[in-house]
């Protein structure tokens, strides 16, 4: 960086910096690394998310949670229980039937056109090594689409042309039509591509390729399909299936309970934090160096969806099979009530902090009209590590105490949905015992590669932030 650089600061404190490609940046992005246990590790999960996915259905559908064996149906052998136990079940129960194709599919539409016309502000991305630095533009449109569609989810559910609570009621059969498009989409993404000639960074081994993905940055036209496929499918549909499980107790019952209640607005945060923030989420690992394969269409369009929803699907399936409502004291509601929100707060203003602060180095830092703004989501004079590649890293706010606090704030949420079910079943802890395993990896993974990029700058950072997810402990 030159000094002339240095001295452009803005009203912040904040040096201005334009994110240029560097040598090693370029080498870093070709370089293919075996991750996920290779092509073997890969090939599992293609089957195994799948079958797991099935097999938690089951579990809730027919059994109140319990986490079933050949010994539950008194089946002996296990091609049995496979063919008698389960696939029996899915054939039966989670068929892929027409209306769960215009449910699923319908949104699924519905968002690209959403994604495809409605306005936002054009915001820049990285410098991408792979196109000699080209930045790619991005259509934030997200908060215009997610208001649009709460409004005509209200409007379709209360005048009874679809009502919401046929979500739950088709759950499964929406799950396997999700399940088909997430394979028929990477199928496309990744054939299209091929032909187009878009592969980059291919380890050559097909299952590891498909699994992760042959092209970089997928475009329909302006539509950015890694972008959509993050931030607009699977956290609406997620929310979504909270508030079918929650009105369908109501159309029951007549109430909400605590528990039910507690997983809508958990729900909503979250994707509410997404589309209020999307003009962050560009700069983010995902959008600038993973490819889209398997492992992000898959996940996203299927994977998030219905596993992470399995808290608000006990609740509602546990009832139906007892009659008896999930219900807890008012202290540990309370504590929980809390535990959610506070984790929220971190998690918000942490990522804020933290992208915000990158945003006014870049020159690209905006303020927008979105709901809610919390304190402390943008710092004054924030300190700060300038390391030789130019890049910042922040050290103060929730920075200056651990070097992922969004990551402990997630996870605070995520306890909080196991939690709020009580102790009946393993199924709602699915969500945080997977999100521990999947936050720790790309723990080692950003680690390693900050510490390739920034040298001795990221030992320096490191001693000034010791600690990373909780101070003084880890
Ligand atoms: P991070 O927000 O942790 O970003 C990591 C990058 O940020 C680093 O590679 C580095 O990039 C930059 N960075 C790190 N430390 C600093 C610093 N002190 N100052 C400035 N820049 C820094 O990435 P994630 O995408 O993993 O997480 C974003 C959010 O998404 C988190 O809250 C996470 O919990 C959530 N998440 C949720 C998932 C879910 O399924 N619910 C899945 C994954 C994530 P650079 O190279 O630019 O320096």
């Amino acid at each position: 960086m030159t000094v002339d650089e240095k001295e452009k600061v803005n009203a912040n404190g904040v040096p201005l910096f334009k994110h240029t490609v560097t040598k090693l940046d370029a080498d870093m992005d070709k370089e293919v690394i075996y991750e996920f246990g290779g092509p073997v590790g890969v090939c599992a999960m293609m089957l195994g998310f799948p079958c797991l996915m099935y097999y938690f259905w089951i579990c809730l559908e027919y059994h109140q949670g319990k986490l079933i064996t050949p010994q539950s149906y008194s089946i002996q052998g296990l091609q049995s229980f496979v063919y008698n136990g389960l696939i029996h079940k899915v054939i039966t129960g989670a068929f892929p039937h027409w209306q769960a194709v215009k449910i699923y599919m319908g949104f699924v539409l519905y968002s690209a056109i959403c994604a495809y016309s409605l306005p936002g502000p054009i915001v820049e991305g990285l410098g991408l090594p792979s196109l000699k630095g080209k930045k790619l533009k991005y259509c934030c449109n997200g908060l215009p689409f997610w208001y649009l569609t709460l409004a005509l989810s209200a409007i379709l559910h209360y005048t009874g042309v679809f009502r919401l609570t046929q979500i739950a009621d088709n759950i499964g059969s929406i799950m396997s039509v999700a399940i088909i498009w997430g394979f028929t989409m990477t199928t496309l993404v990744y054939v299209i591509a091929s032909v187009m000639g878009k592969r980059h960074r291919m380890s050559g081994n097909f299952f590891y390729d498909f699994f992760m993905g042959a092209v970089l940055n997928p475009r329909v036209g302006p539509v950015d399909l890694k972008m959509w496929a993050e931030t607009r499918v699977p956290w609406p549909i997620l929310f979504f299936i909270s508030v079918s499980c929650a009105l369908k107790q109501y159309e029951t019952k007549g109430y909400i309970s605590a528990p039910a209640a507690f997983m809508v607005l958990a729900h909503f945060l979250y994707v509410n934090s997404m589309q209020k923030a999307e003009e962050c989420i560009i700069t983010s690992w995902d959008i600038f160096y993973e490819k889209d394969g398997f492992m992000l269409i898959f996940w996203n369009m299927a994977g998030v969806p219905f596993t992470y929803c399995l808290s608000s699907i006990y609740i509602l399936k546990y009832e139906q099979a007892t009659g008896l409502t999930i219900s807890h004291s008012l202290p540990y509601t309370i504590f929980l009530y809390t535990l959610l929100l506070v984790g929220y707060y971190i998690f918000d203003t942490g990522n804020a902090q933290k992208n915000r602060f990158r945003m006014e180095q870049n020159g690209s830092f905006m303020t927008r009209l979105a709901f809610p703004q919390l304190p402390w989501g943008h710092l004054k004079n924030p300190t700060f590590i300038r390391t030789e590649h130019g890049n910042l890293l922040l050290t103060s706010g929730w920075w200056g105490i651990a070097r992922k606090p969004h990551y402990t704030a997630d996870l605070m949420m995520s306890i909080s949905w196991g939690l709020i079910t009580g102790f009946g079943s393993f199924l709602p802890y699915f969500y945080f015992c997977f999100f521990v395993c999947v936050l720790t990896h790309r723990v080692s993974r950003d680690m390693e590669r900050c510490a390739k990029k920034y040298g001795k700058d990221w030992d320096r950072y490191c001693e000034r932030v010791p600690y990373i997810f909780i101070p003084y402990v880890f």
